[in-house]
């Protein structure tokens, strides 16, 4: 078998959800071990309030990929928006390597750019505003300072708020914008683009600098299956589903 990268995302594990949480450790303890990368567009947890929360599911995910990373399979993070309190703790303890917000890759000789992907969803000012504000040093340096119990209620409520905001916009606001999504390629000058967020899996072509180009989207984790992207040496794209 020619070695593979895989690629998931938007998981939102959480402990009231417990499917995507066995698949997930199905995944990694089975089918992950075979790969050469793997790499997590974020949006992993569906709330992640630091490092120093152990509570479920969070330790045995991370036990998973540690015990994924020492068996020699390379681990790759990107912040979502869910999860953009992943620190240095988290990579100490799974092995796992955090990637800035854009990251170009190497897929066997071809470049690729990966990405959460709420970045790409200019429409929603609203959402970008409060966004550029809690991804400061600053507040997330004065979020991590509170106590674990503080951190838990606010969680609570920021759930409960980004129910009720996205309640009131509609799904064009919430996707990519095809101009942030043309631009962010052209100025990294590739012609492969994977990232998540939307929940709207496709594979969309497109031209970027006039040539022909890809977006590839993936797909959110249900109760019922989750999506791995698998690009091997070789070439080939293939979408695996997970029940
Ligand atoms: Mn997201």
């Amino acid at each position: 078998m020619a070695p593979e990268t895989l690629f998931i995302s938007d998981l939102h594990l959480s402990a009231a959800k417990p499917a995507p949480v066995s698949r997930l450790l199905r995944f990694l303890n089975d089918r992950a071990g075979r790969a050469e990368r793997l790499y997590i567009l974020g949006d992993l947890f569906d709330a992640y309030i630091g490092d120093d929360d152990d509570s479920a599911p969070n330790r045995n995910v991370k036990h998973a990929l540690n015990r994924l990373s020492r068996a020699g399979t390379a681990v790759f993070f990107q912040h979502g928006n869910r999860d953009f309190l992943v620190g240095s703790g988290f990579c100490r303890q799974t092995g796992a390597t955090l990637l800035d917000d854009y990251a170009v890759i190497d897929l066997y000789g071809r470049p690729a750019l990966v990405t959460h992907g709420d970045l790409l969803c200019t429409d929603d000012v609203q959402y970008q505003t409060a966004r550029e504000r809690v991804r400061s040093s600053e507040w997330k340096r004065q979020a991590l300072a509170k106590p674990l119990w503080m951190r838990q209620l606010y969680a609570r409520w920021y759930r409960f708020k980004s129910g009720w905001d996205k309640g009131g916009k509609t799904a064009e606001i919430m996707d990519a914008n095809p101009e942030a999504v043309r631009s962010a390629m052209e100025r990294f000058g590739i012609d492969l683009l994977i990232h998540g967020h939307t929940h709207r899996p496709a594979v969309h072509d497109l031209l970027v600098n006039g040539r022909s180009a890809k977006r590839i989207v993936l797909a959110e984790w249900t109760d019922s299956q989750g999506q791995v992207l698998c690009c091997r040496s070789d070439g080939t794209v293939e979408t695996e589903w997970l029940d």
